[in-house]
């Protein structure tokens, strides 16, 4: 029950372990295809350009910034947790000059302070965490693209912690990436890189004066790829995971027969049920209100007076496994429930049946059973 990697489906599982074809062999080129016309639905963008290369979430990052940044651009960095850091980081590296505005713990940034730092200065883009992992904060993205579109400033959404899991809508919102990894709502092993640009980001890219600073992101290498898989035709430059684009194709299609509407919306159901249960047992979550609070994880505080490490011990004993803090400044006084993919209401109800174990075993006071009761109530 971490934020990722996440459970996987079965069959997502059994397409991992089919025979590696060629990656020019005929079913193959159309598995990739039909992956990249997937991710376009998916991602509401169906005028997008999908990219799907061999990496982490990290490299999908890396991607978007590498392509887009040249030494001495202005970039904006909306942080919400550990994450936003991250960008800070990525983008310094590309030689960037970063604003980041930070939101104080269990909350976002507001809009006006956005606004404000948009007008001051002329931005090449602006980088927002959807939802950060380590903080269960989610970030309404549409706002904030209309924003960037109003100062003609780019978007980026790392939506590592969110595709599949929170409402998207690329083309409408105006996002110019939208970025994930595979491991977690997208419901496939670790080791996609996932992103999907718009035309004004590949315009953009087209009419740098510098050469991108990465030789594996570089666009100029992938692009001419997706673009010939896209047509249903064999390229090369580096070669695709096989066997995981595979498993890609099986777990967006469960995703894309399911609906990604209903998808959204069955996500949302089960974390506010399993938010309400937690906060039924006197426990207190990261993010302020119940609007700014993720679907695909929820970050709680322990109660005073418990010891986190034995509390988590505990969990683990009896069967199932959560995680720690992340965020620096509270790393120690909080754990994390991830509730995203293919996660069941029987699946939450062990988990919030462990956890009520874990707080008996560490001495905290509580009805026996609440959470679970809530939890019901509200499924
Ligand atoms: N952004 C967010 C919001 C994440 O949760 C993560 C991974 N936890 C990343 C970026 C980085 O992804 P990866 O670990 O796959 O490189």
């Amino acid at each position: 029950m971490i934020p990722g990697p996440i459970e996987f489906e079965p069959s997502v599982l059994r397409a991992m372990g089919e025979t590696t074809t060629s990656h020019t062999a005929p079913n193959f080129i159309e598995t990739f295809g039909h992956c990249m016309d997937l991710m376009k639905k998916i991602w509401k963008a169906p005028d997008g350009q999908p990219f799907i290369v061999a990496g982490s979430g990290t490299l999908a990052m890396d991607m978007a910034i590498a392509n887009l940044i040249e030494r001495g651009d202005n970039a904006l960095v909306i942080s919400t947790g550990y994450f936003g850091e991250r960008f800070k980081e990525m983008l310094t590296c590309y030689g960037a000059n970063v604003t980041i505005i930070t939101a104080p713990l269990g909350k976002t940034v507001s809009l006006e302070d956005i606004e404000s730092e948009l007008k001051n200065k002329d931005y090449k883009l602006l980088t927002l965490t959807h939802v950060d992992t380590s903080t269960g904060i989610l970030v309404n993205p549409e706002p904030i693209a209309a924003l960037a579109k109003k100062y003609e400033t780019l978007s980026i959404l790392d939506g590592v912690c969110s595709v599949a899991g929170e409402k998207i809508e690329q083309e409408n919102w105006g996002l110019d990436i939208v970025l994930t990894g595979s491991q977690k709502a997208i419901g496939v092993p670790p080791g996609l890189a996932l992103l999907v640009a718009s035309k004004k980001a590949i315009h953009t890219w087209r009419n740098r004066k510098t050469p991108v600073q990465s030789y594996y992101s570089d666009w100029k290498n992938w692009l001419p790829i997706m673009e010939a898989y896209q047509n249903r035709k064999p390229s090369y430059f580096g070669t695709p995971a096989v066997n995981l684009i595979r498993a890609l194709e099986v777990s967006l299609q469960i995703i894309n027969n399911e609906g990604i509407d209903h998808r959204i919306n069955i996500h949302e159901k089960y974390a506010n049920a399993f938010r309400k249960a937690i906060e039924s047992l006197g426990l207190k979550t990261i993010p302020e209100s119940n609007e700014i609070a993720s679907n695909t994880l929820s970050a709680i505080y322990y109660p005073e007076n418990i010891d986190g490490n034995e509390f988590r011990k505990k969990i683990e004993e009896y069967g199932v496994i959560i995680a720690g803090g992340l965020h620096a400044d509270i790393k120690s006084n909080y754990f994390r429930v991830g509730h995203m993919g293919s996660v069941n209401a029987s699946d939450l109800i062990t988990t919030l049946s462990a956890i009520e174990y874990g707080l008996s075993k560490t001495g905290y006071h509580f009805r026996p059973g609440k959470s679970l009761a809530t939890f019901q109530t509200l499924i």
